[in-house]
């Protein structure tokens, strides 16, 4: 259940399941931001939590933080 996430396996994630690119180089756990590019060009910080899990996998031009239901 313990996935180990290396920063390889993140940036091939990003690519397979996203437009956007990692940036970041260096993996240091879920807490850390990472720097993404969204396909539109503009560059984007999360975390690969919100990135996987909340499916947040663009920019906040290309998709708009939504108001918590
Ligand atoms: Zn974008």
């Amino acid at each position: 259940m313990n996935k180990r996430w290396t920063i390889g396996k993140i940036k091939e994630f990003v690519e397979n399941n996203s437009e956007s690119k990692l940036l970041t180089t260096e993996y240091q756990g879920f807490s850390q931001k990472l720097l993404f590019k969204c396909g539109c060009g503009n560059n984007f910080e999360k975390t690969f939590k919100k990135f996987k899990d909340n499916h947040q996998r663009k920019c906040e031009v290309c998709q708009p933080p939504k108001a918590s239901r």
